[in-house]
């Protein structure tokens, strides 16, 4: 059987730590791989690497660190088909959202490739007479990131190019249910010219990341995962005087107003809630009917729901595969019984699915959910599966302060026809990323992507300018040239601007 290795000076290493765990194929659930499993020596030996490489790569010049960014892009773009492939066959999303995760990630790339542009510093002439400030921005050191098994590709991608771009070297902690897209990126980061121990991947579990969070070598520690790791992260690294972002789970609440076109509301929300089988942290989870929308939208969202393709993730035509795993799938299924028992009418069952061939994998079909209420634990708790929970309410203001009652402020959507209803709603929802009439609004890398309340933990979302502030720290410069024989008397009180 296949061992997935570590990745740590620009090659795959086996670590000292004989601890493996199980890679599945979820459309089989048969295990394909092992992947090892790191601790506080692969940790360090990384940090070591990482720490090397740093004192030359920090001071690699700007059109240096920016080439390798073109060059990986390319990669990138030319095994597209690739990477979407193994991370279908760990995550068991289709390959098609893969790939469509490889390019909303590969637009970070983009984004590090015109660092030039945004790492520009700024200048004030003659703050004083013959004196000049400007400032500008330095790479932190070694930095890590520890990230969540839904989005293999992307949520990294979220975090190395804006790192390495600005001149740190960087560990990779990826989820040890899906790994093997962290080591194909390292390798398209070689064949782009990234010296070795620049970007690093130690696989592991809690061990590795404990290992991260304490070693007094990394300057700061990105993460994106659950609620409970997020604010655990948060704790510890900060503990130990690191930088940290931390962001966390949702619960995603899509607005439907009866002024809405049903039909184009219903397809979008289908698609926000079954799309990649409701692992996403942007899913749609709860639909919020408002007044007379409710029967019509739920009538529209039950064909949906039963319209959905599910099958294998590399079968052409299908729109929804398997759970990552066999707990994901009970968990899930537990979820949609308890509803029932708690009131909840289920509208669409997605339990005990069989796809043909595929009996053992890890499938649930769409469920629809109707007559939620917010005691539920069909709403109180992030299911992370592919279940749509209806909430009827009376009016737009209802739905607003719903929304804003609920623990996670990560995405919400809004569909509506009315410009002033769209307007109340962005802003007096509660909520860090807001689509109106767009079910999953997700930003583009040139924003920052992050959530309020328990979506984000500290205080600094990701990518986009804020990824370049979290890598980097200023450095303001108060310059004089004093001219020959022209005197400048040096004063015992404060310094002011004469
Ligand atoms: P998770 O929190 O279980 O794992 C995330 C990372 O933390 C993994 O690398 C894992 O190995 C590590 N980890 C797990 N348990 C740990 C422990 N006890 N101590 C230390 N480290 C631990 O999350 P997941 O199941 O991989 O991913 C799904 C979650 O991620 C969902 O809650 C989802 O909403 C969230 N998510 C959030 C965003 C966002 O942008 N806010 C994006 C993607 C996923």
């Amino acid at each position: 059987m296949k061992t997935i290795q570590h990745w740590i000076d620009g090659s795959p290493v086996p670590g000292t730590d004989t601890d493996t765990a199980p890679v599945f194929d979820p459309a089989t659930g048969a295990e394909q791989a092992r992947v090892v499993l790191g601790g506080a020596a692969e940790v360090d030996t990384a940090v070591t690497a990482a720490t090397k490489a740093f004192a030359t790569w920090s001071e690699s010049s700007l059109t240096q660190r920016t080439q390798v960014m073109f060059a990986f892009r390319q990669l990138l773009v030319e095994h597209e088909q690739e990477l979407g492939r193994i991370i279908s066959a760990e995550h068991g999303k289709t390959v098609d959202d893969a790939r469509g995760e490889i390019v909303r990630g590969r637009e970070v790339v983009e984004f590090a490739c015109g660092l030039g542009d945004v790492l520009k510093g700024s200048f004030s002439d003659q703050v004083s007479r013959g004196v000049d400030v400007h400032d500008f921005r330095q790479p932190l050191g070694v930095v890590a990131g520890i990230t969540p098994f839904n989005f293999p590709a992307m949520v990294p991608l979220w975090m190395h190019p804006i790192a390495i771009a600005t001149g740190n070297t960087f560990i990779l902690k990826p989820s040890e249910r899906d790994p093997s897209a962290a080591n194909f990126v390292a390798d398209l980061y070689r064949k782009a010219g990234l010296p070795d121990g620049v970007f690093n991947v130690v696989h592991g579990g809690k061990d590795a990341v404990d290992a991260i969070l304490a070693h007094p070598g990394i300057e700061a520690v990105s993460f994106v995962g659950s609620t409970p790791i997020a604010k655990y992260v948060h704790e510890q690294a900060t503990t130990h005087g690191k930088r940290v972002q931390a962001l966390g789970g949702a619960k995603n609440h899509a607005v439907v107003l009866p002024d809405a076109d049903l039909e184009y509301a219903a397809g979008h929300i289908t698609a926000g809630a079954y799309g990649s089988a409701g692992e996403r942290c942007m899913a749609v989870s709860v639909a919020v009917a408002v007044g007379e929308a409710a029967d019509g939208l739920v009538a529209v969202l039950e064909r949906k729901a039963r319209e959905v393709k599910v099958g294998p993730g590399d079968r052409p035509g299908t729109e929804m595969g398997p759970l990552v795993t066999k707990a994901a799938q009970e968990r899930v299924e537990n979820a949609v019984a308890t509803a029932a028992t708690q009131g909840a009418t289920v509208v669409v069952d997605g339990r005990g699915l069989k796809i043909d061939g595929h009996e053992n994998g890890f499938f649930t079909g769409p469920s629809l959910l109707d007559h939620v209420t917010t005691e539920m634990d069909a709403y109180r708790q992030e299911l992370f599966g592919p279940v749509l929970a209806v909430i009827r309410v009376d009016t737009l203001d209802q739905a607003i302060d719903l929304i804003n009652a609920n623990p996670y402020g990560n995405g919400t959507a809004l569909f509506t026809a009315s410009g002033e209803a769209a307007r109340r709603f962005q802003r007096n929802v509660k909520i860090g990323m807001i689509g109106v009439n767009v079910p999953v609004p997700v930003p583009m890398s040139y924003y920052s992507f992050g959530g309020w309340k328990d979506s984000l933990i500290g205080d600094s979302p990701i990518h986009g300018p804020e990824g370049i502030r979290f890598y980097t720290r200023p450095k303001v410069v108060t310059t004089r040239w004093p001219q020959q024989n022209h005197q400048v008397t040096a004063g015992f009180a404060f310094p002011t601007s004469s």
